[in-house]
């Protein structure tokens, strides 16, 4: 990371532009460790970083587990995530691999982005917070991430999008049909204690 440093400090010398490339596999309690240091000894330069990865041991599924690394190295402040597929290590990626790369990288870069600009991006999250509240199916599966999986899960519940009914995870119990039912029950118990 130090000869990084000054061959980057040489380039800007002879006017070359350069972006430098971060690790690929750091242990989980050292990535925010490295994303500091090298912004910290690279200087104004565009960082970014394959993930990274945090174990090796998820072949098949190394997207999920670099996306863990990319989550924290986005809040840190990388410039730029470089993303991996599930097919990593093992071959070349097909289409659905690159789309669950890039999909598992967009969550990341978001994760990122609530703890660096949480102002400016949290209104998807409230928007998304709001429709569960209301059970509004309908605009929940347009806020996914990928609306098309969303949908796809979801109609196995037999509901259609758009129904005030919870899913079938806690059925009867889901807690946006039973909180407004002990609202009621609260006012109605002020009220009587009131009277009495
Ligand atoms: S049933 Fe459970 S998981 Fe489904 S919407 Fe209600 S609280 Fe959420």
């Amino acid at each position: 990371m130090i000869n990084i440093s000054r061959l980057t400090k040489r380039a800007h010398e002879h006017d070359i532009q350069v972006m430098v490339e971060g690790p690929g596999h750091v242990p989980l309690n050292e990535v925010a460790a490295n994303v500091r240091l090298a912004k910290s000894l690279i200087g104004d330069v565009p960082y970014y970083v394959l993930g990274p990865l945090v174990t090796d041991i998820a072949s098949g599924h190394d997207h999920i587990a670099s996306a863990i690394g990319a989550a924290v190295s986005a809040s840190e402040g990388v410039d730029l995530l470089c993303y991996l597929t599930p097919s990593e290590h093992l071959a070349l990626p097909n289409a659905d691999e690159v789309k669950a790369g890039l999909i598992a990288y967009r969550i990341a870069a978001h994760a990122g982005d609530l703890v660096k600009i949480r102002d400016k991006v949290i209104k998807w999250d409230m928007e998304m917070t709001e429709a569960r509240r209301t059970l509004d199916w309908e605009k929940q599966l347009a806020l996914s991430i990928d609306p098309e999986a969303a949908a796809k899960i979801h109609s196995r519940t037999g509901q259609h999008p758009g129904n005030n009914v919870p899913c079938t995870m806690c059925g009867g119990a889901c807690v946006y049909m039973m909180l407004p039912q002990q609202k009621k029950y609260d006012k109605e118990n002020k009220n009587l204690q009131q009277v009495k």
